[in-house]
Parts: structure tokens; sequence; C-alpha cells
């Protein structure tokens, strides 16, 4: 029988994101592997635990670890800024994201999702949502296990068109879902997923059977639809209605499903969302960098106001460009505020749940993630309230933490009862040697995708 692997947290205070949505000050959290086993006042737990090793201390403020819904691993990051902002949405990712994707060797892969879950972890995102673009699952696992974070993880799926990967059969892409539920079937902290590319691009037979083999399989479906409406248009065209309301008669919504996007709904289709619990990942900095109108038409607050099951997500390397989901939170309290929702409560409020136990819900997980009760995965992000952003410390640490601090005294992170990164190093890689030829990277992808990216200035 293994022994039991038992360490404890100390914080001044802890945000429980629980049911009662609980603050808790002097606290304890007993870890037991992997799992938070006790959590309370500081006095009680350590009298019963006084052999433990201790991790946190006084001046901690402890939060649940971050939950990032939407992101690329791969792609994107390894030319990340580099892609023009004076481009449409389409271009900037038909013309320079997929060729780089296209052009990443296994390699590649691993290295671009350690780099993007090292700068995850440093933020205190403990579980990360793949968007499925993914050409080498297995270099993006072992990414995830470089730095010892949570997951989902995918493939590319698509079968109209001849991008990347894309399927000549529906048979073709479901193998390469399959294969990955496979890869990922014993794993700990990482969870396969069917995923599609979305929009256009699948059809409706591959749509159908990747839902039904969701569902079989106990997990969930992600892919990207209406970020901007040239979605809306082509279905529009091909089958005389709304994208939502085209799913919804493929009967593929439902709480398995987490759709990327979703900005532009009309009211049908938001309700339909709703009612059926389809999930959405909203990802307000991508919105902006693409320009794709979502301080004009988006409805994200309206949603989640509604009861609609939403959570936020960093996108890509050139759509939002930052792995900060505390970022993302805080743009998201702003669009709360400016969409003047009766009954919307407090926007701060909202922002950290999205990034916590309401975006745990969102991707059917909060019985594992999101909040910091007894049974769920110890994932804890340790902020220093001796860090300069936080003084003086405001009474309630939620609008100081969305409004004000962000990531600014994230010090440590555990995740799954491990350490991983303390004082804002990744202690599992060694991060010099791992990313000692980025730029040569980047180099190279561009010049095999054919792109020179420059300033917009003359440079002498
Ligand atoms: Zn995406």
């Amino acid at each position: 029988m293994t022994k039991n692997k038992s360490s404890l947290v100390v914080g001044k205070t802890v945000l429980t994101m629980n049911e009662e949505r609980q603050i808790i000050n002097d606290a304890a959290i007993k870890v037991t592997n992997g799992r938070i086993a006790e959590i309370g006042k500081r006095e009680e737990i350590l009298k019963k635990n006084s052999d433990l090793v201790i991790h946190g201390g006084d001046n901690f403020l402890l939060i649940p670890g971050l939950i990032n819904a939407h992101q690329h691993l791969t792609g994107d990051r390894l030319i990340r800024s580099c892609i023009p902002d004076s481009i449409t949405d389409n271009e900037a990712i038909f013309d320079w994201a997929i060729p780089i994707h296209e052009a990443h060797t296994s390699e590649d892969d691993e290295i671009s999702a350690t780099l993007v879950l090292a700068e995850s972890a440093r933020n205190g995102i403990t579980f990360t949502v793949e968007a499925g673009t993914v050409a080498h699952p297995g270099s993006v696992l072992k990414g995830f296990e470089n730095i010892g974070v949570g997951g989902t993880l995918g493939s590319w799926g698509w079968d109209v068109g001849d991008g990347p990967y894309s399927g000549k059969t529906v048979d073709d892409v479901l193998i390469r879902q399959l294969d990955v539920l496979e890869l990922t079937k014993e794993h700990p902290s990482v969870k396969g997923w069917v995923t599609l590319v979305g929009h256009d691009l699948m059809s409706d037979d591959l749509l159908k059977k990747a839902s039904e083999l969701a569902i079989e399989n106990s997990t969930n479906l992600t892919f990207h639809l209406s970020p901007n409406l040239s979605d809306v248009e082509s279905y529009l065209e091909r089958t005389g209605v709304r994208p939502v309301l085209h799913l919804k008669d493929l009967g593929v919504l439902g709480e398995h499903l987490l759709i990327a996007h979703a900005v532009h709904l009309d009211d049908q289709e938001l309700e339909t969302l709703i009612n059926t619990k389809t999930a959405i990942a909203s990802c307000p900095w991508a919105y902006l960098r693409l320009g794709q109108g979502v301080t004009k038409l988006g409805r994200h607050p309206e949603f989640f106001s509604r009861g609609g099951s939403l959570s936020l997500g960093c996108d890509a390397g050139n759509a939002g460009d930052n792995v900060d989901i505390l970022s993302s939170a805080k743009l998201f309290a702003g669009l709360i505020q400016e969409s003047e929702i009766e009954g919307m409560s407090s926007a701060s409020i909202s922002a950290l749940e999205l990034a916590t136990i309401e975006g745990a819900k969102a991707i059917g997980l909060s019985n594992e993630i999101g909040s910091i009760e007894i049974g769920k995965r110890a994932d804890i992000v340790f902020i220093d309230l001796e860090d300069q952003a936080w003084k003086p410390q405001s009474p309630d640490p939620v609008k100081q933490l969305i409004w004000s601090a962000g990531t600014s005294g994230i010090h440590s992170v555990m995740a799954l009862g491990e350490m991983i990164v303390v004082e804002g190093t990744c202690l599992k890689i060694d991060e010099e040697e791992k990313f000692s030829d980025l730029q040569e990277r980047q180099q190279r992808l561009l010049g095999e995708a054919g792109l020179e990216p420059r300033p917009h200035w003359p440079t002498v």
C-alpha cells in the first residue's frame, strides 16, 4: 500500500470560491495525495498535523488555480505578436496562423506547449482547455507534463477544405480524435476531448458523429463558431438558418459542448444556448485584437446574467497574445460594466467566478477544479500581499485582484498538490535550456511559411 503524501498550505486569507463563497482568514489547508483533505482555521489544522511540511505563510492570499477555457498551445506562440493588426481576422488566421501551424514539427509542438503552459502557470492558470489545433498530441501532452499543470487535449478535426491535417473522410477525423482519447485514457491530470476546428469547416455528418463520440466517451466536444459575422453568413447561405439553430437541428447542443466565441448571436440563438446548457468560452482580448465586434454586438455578459454557462479564455499568441486569465477577467468585468444589464451582480465578482468555479462548471469539471474544497485537486495560487500592488490592502480582495493587482504578486503555484512555480520559476524544467533556441525556431517557421513580419516604421 502506498503511503499517503501530505503537506499543509497556510495563508492570511483564502478565497475558497465554494458554494457560499466563504473567505477564511488565518487559514490552513491540508493536502493529501494531490487533493484537498481539510480546510479551516490554521490553529486547529496545525495542531493535528504538526509534522507536515508547510507551504505559504502569513503574507499570502490563496485563491483556486485559474481556468483558461480556450487556448491554442501550438502555432501562434512561436510567432507571438508577429501577425499584423492591420489585416482582417480571417487573413490573420488563414494566411498567417494556419501556415505556421502546418510548419510545426513534433518538437516545435512540445516547445510551444511548454512555453504557453509555463507562462500560464506563472500567471496562476492550473487548468487549460487546448483549442484543438494540435498536430502532435503526444508532444503537447509532454508540454503539460513538463510544467505540471492540468488540462484537456485535442487534435486537428476538420473535413471541409484542405487545411493541415484535414480528413478526407469523417472517419479520418474521428480516428485522430480517438487516438487522443486513447493517449490520455489513464492520465492523472490531462483529459482527452473531441475537438473540431468548427466555423463552416466541418460537415454535418462529422459534427453529429463527433458529438456522439464525446458523449459515448463521457468527455466534451469543443469547436470555434461565430467570432465574426462570416459564420453567420455562410450558415445562412448553406442551411437557411443561423449557426446555432442549425446545430440545434442536428441535435449536437448540450452540456457536453463548449463553443469557443459565439460572439455574434441573435435572440433565438442566445435563448437556445441557455436552454440547452451549451457552454461558451469567451476570449474578450482576442475579439478586440482581431476587431470582431464584441463591444458593438457581443452578448456574453447578458448570456451569463441569464444563467448561461460561460467561461473565459485567452485564445492565441496573435489574438489576445498574453496567456493571462486575470487580464481577460478584468476586461470582461469592463464589458459587464458597459453592458448595463439590470440585476447583474458585481462585475469583479462575476469576473473571478468565471476564472474559477463558473469556468469549471462550463467545462464540466466543477467536481475536480475551480474552488478550494475538500476532495478537489489541490490547485492553489499563492499571492504575496507584500507586493506593492497589494499595498495598502483593500478590505475586499476580489475587487483588488480583478481591477488592480491582476497577476502582480503571484508568487507560487501548486497543482495537484505539487509546488510547480516558486518565486516565478517553474520547478519541473530547466527553462533556460528548454527555451534556448526560440528565436531560431521563429525564423525557421516564418521562413517555411513564407511570411515576413516587419516593424511598421522605418528601421535604420
Ligand atoms: Zn481559437
